[in-house]
């Protein structure tokens, strides 16, 4: 009697591995969450993996695995088996992590970044069912993103389309991580926000930011100045604006460049709800073109499991 096949699922961060033994309906038989100790170095991270990967497989045997899924932060060349870099994981530059794995594990691995892997989970498994053009964004720390368009996920040269939140909005904005001027996540990402929060602290311009953050300045976040913008600080709630306004005009760029059937959106700072969401949204439908104003943006809809389930994901696509 043949069982159904199995994969299992692993969604790495620089804190905490996730990983699942999963159907193919994103169903989990079994999961475990483990502390990364990315700071013990790359040699002992992949020690961690392998071991996890192992005991959440236990006894299940190799002929009923289709493979292990492996989501991964930062830009990975998903058919080359490429991590290139990943953020708060010292050493995972260059890192053939497929090939690594596979010869430890003895089943086939796939890789995919964690915002493509984002909206492979949301297109199979969450609000984007059924869809065939489909954008996730997620607003956190940085933004990213991940597109599926006719039906496929866009991987371009080297796998690293849909980097949206690097895309220019302001020439002569704030420099950003990635070197360039005025990206989207240099000006809306909750590091921007936090950034803006702790100038306004600093100089006196919100009394009410300098008392939430104790006198420390530096210890602002997206959180406080929301905060902060709720209990009605004209400065912070500026700072929210300006942030909404800057990812309003991302989303109509979105919508422009690839015409999708409805626009995700997650992330941490998402969750500042209405604060954020609503003068988005607004921004976004009153500068695209006619044409697109209609499409529907929403909230991500699988919360903590999106990693995973997009790892699953990985074995429901075409090779
Ligand atoms: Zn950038």
């Amino acid at each position: 009697m043949s069982r159904e096949p199995l994969v299992i699922a692993v969604d790495l961060g620089g804190t905490r591995i996730r990983a699942a033994l999963s159907n193919l309906e994103g169903h989990f038989l079994r999961r475990l969450e483990w502390s990364t100790e990315a700071e013990r170095g790359r040699d002992a991270a992949l020690e961690r993996i392998v071991a996890l990967i192992q005991e959440v497989r236990g006894d299940v045997p190799h002929g009923e695995l289709l493979g292990v899924g492996v989501g991964t932060p930062g830009p990975l060349d998903p058919r080359a088996g490429l991590v290139l870099s990943a953020p708060n994981m010292p050493g995972w530059n260059d890192l053939p992590l497929r090939t690594i794995l596979e010869q430890q594990i003895g089943l086939p691995v796939r890789l995919v970044n964690d915002a493509n892997g984002a909206v492979l989970g949301e297109w199979l498994f969450g609000a984007g069912r059924g869809r065939q053009n489909l954008i996730y964004v997620t607003i956190s720390t940085g933004i990213g993103g991940g597109v599926i368009t006719d039906g496929h996920l866009l991987l371009g040269h080297c796998g690293l389309a849909g980097e949206v939140g690097h895309m220019t909005l302001q020439a002569d904005g704030p420099r950003c991580n990635c070197g360039n001027y005025g990206c989207w996540e240099a000006l809306a990402s909750g590091t921007a926000i936090a950034r803006e929060g702790a100038a306004a602290a600093r100089d006196g311009r919100s009394p009410l930011l300098a008392e939430l953050c104790q006198g420390q300045p530096e210890q602002v976040d997206a959180r406080m100045v929301g905060q902060a913008a709720r209990q009605g600080d004209p400065v912070a709630g500026q700072i929210v604006k300006q942030a909404a306004r800057y990812c309003g005009v991302g989303l109509v760029n979105l919508l422009h460049l690839y015409s999708p059937e409805i626009i995700l959106v997650g992330g941490g700072v998402s969750k500042m709800g209405d604060l954020l969401f609503q003068p988005m949204c607004r921004i976004a439908r009153k500068q695209a073109m006619p044409a697109y104003r209609g499409v529907p943006i929403e909230p991500a809809s699988l919360g903590e499991d999106m990693g995973l389930l997009g790892a699953v994901a990985l074995f429901r696509l075409e090779e």
